[in-house]
């Protein structure tokens, strides 16, 4: 059903499959490789922006290491992050607190280890920086509507109404706090470059407004992730945001463009990994269902919850395709005992109809929000192993 080469190289497959050869499944393998590529790859496209990678996407050790060393910075959303960061000795300069809902005693353990950039959305949080944080530069994340474009979208529960972004930078900066710019999130695999554009303007407006009625000169714009990944789905090149955004940036804000933030998690690491997972069966409802239930080792609650209501659909290939194999449509499921712990039905994923107990799947683009995104122990299994290449 998908053609390996349109995600992995013959060279990195062959290395893959060297690496994983003697590995229990299911396990996830990631290229760093990859991943250092997405990092220059983004910076080359943005040369203009500071990288701060979400770790939430994928905190493994090596790809932080390697990170920090290419000299990104990171956002930050919790202080077992922070403590898993400060491993690497990057500079608090290089790190955000860009959780809007945080606890007071977790904004001062930020401030005691150096972090001077916020992220707010609300008056009680930002009360609290100004407590536990004084002076420290405020962003205000603002709404934006992008639900129906984005494969995993994240409005609602973050961000506030421009109109509320302006109350809250005139209350830093009455705070004593320095108001320094705003933020959004277009929604993650955001397939509809357009968004940027309507959170821009809005950036603009307020930018505009703050500067003409209270003398407020912000200087920053973290445009948050969104940047896409490769999965079934198909979506416009990065070079293709990189020059659109660009040119909406530009027509607003002319010459002189504010610094700019990136906040990448997924396109930095979702194609960098390969979740290989063993079948435990295969199995038919009735004697003439025309789909075959495929159950894995891996699942909804070790590696695979984005395939939530079947919102991200990784190319799944096995170790018996070739152009000869007959395909037939399956539904994909994993091993526990919870009903919903099924990847794709409605999909209709279509797979060799030679496949039997211990044949593989390989779950292609499995680097983001797989290998800690997981129960720990639901009905026994433990969590998946992570294998860095
Ligand atoms: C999750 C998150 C990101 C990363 O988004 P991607 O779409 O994975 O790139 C960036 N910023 C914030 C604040 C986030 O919560």
């Amino acid at each position: 059903m998908f053609n390996r080469q349109d995600y992995v190289s013959d060279v990195d497959w062959q290395r893959f499959l060297q690496f994983s050869e003697k590995l229990e499944t299911p396990n996830i393998v990631i290229n760093l490789n990859k991943v250092r590529t997405n990092f220059i790859k983004l910076k080359d496209s943005f040369p203009y922006a500071r990288i701060f990678y979400a770790i939430k996407a994928n905190p493994g050790e090596p790809i932080l290491k390697m990170l920090s060393e290419q000299g990104s910075c990171f956002d930050l959303a919790s202080r077992y992050e922070l403590d898993l960061i400060q491993k690497f000795n990057v500079e608090p300069e290089r790190l955000s607190f860009g959780n809007t809902i945080k606890k007071a005693k977790d904004i001062k353990y930020f401030y005691d280890k150096g972090i001077r950039m916020f992220a707010t959305d609300s008056k009680d949080d930002l009360k609290n920086i100004a407590e536990f944080a004084p002076g420290s530069k405020i962003y205000v994340r603002i709404l934006v509507e992008n639900s129906v474009t984005a494969d995993w979208p994240l409005s609602r529960k973050f961000g506030c109404h421009p109109d509320m972004a302006y109350d809250l930078l005139v209350m830093a900066r009455d705070l004593g706090l320095t108001p320094f710019g705003i933020s959004f999130h277009v929604g993650s695999q955001q397939r509809d470059i357009g968004q940027w554009n309507d959170a821009i303007a809005k950036t603009k407006y307020l930018f505009n407004s703050l500067e003409e009625e209270e003398g407020i000169r912000l200087s920053m714009i973290d445009m948050g992730g969104g940047f896409p990944a490769s999965y079934v789905d198909p979506t416009n090149d990065l070079s293709e945001y990189a020059s659109e955004i660009t040119r909406y940036l530009h027509d607003d804000f002319g010459d002189e463009i504010p610094e700019i933030i990136l906040e990448p998690g997924r396109s930095l690491v979702g194609d960098s990994g390969i979740l290989t997972s063993e079948i435990i069966l295969t199995s038919r409802k009735n004697n003439t269902a025309l789909a075959r239930w495929v159950y894995v080792d891996a699942g909804k609650f070790n590696g695979l919850i984005e395939t939530l209501d079947e919102s991200i659909k990784y190319p799944v290939i096995t170790n018996k395709d070739s152009p000869t194999e007959k395909e037939g449509e399956v539904i994909i499921a994993g091993p526990t005992c919870d009903s919903m712990d099924i990847m794709y039905e409605d999909s209709k994923y279509k797979l060799p109809v030679s496949l039997k107990s211990g044949d593989k799947l390989y779950w292609l683009s499995t680097g983001a929000y797989t290998s800690t995104y997981a129960s720990i122990a639901f009905n026994g299994f433990p969590p998946i192993k992570t294998y860095f290449m």
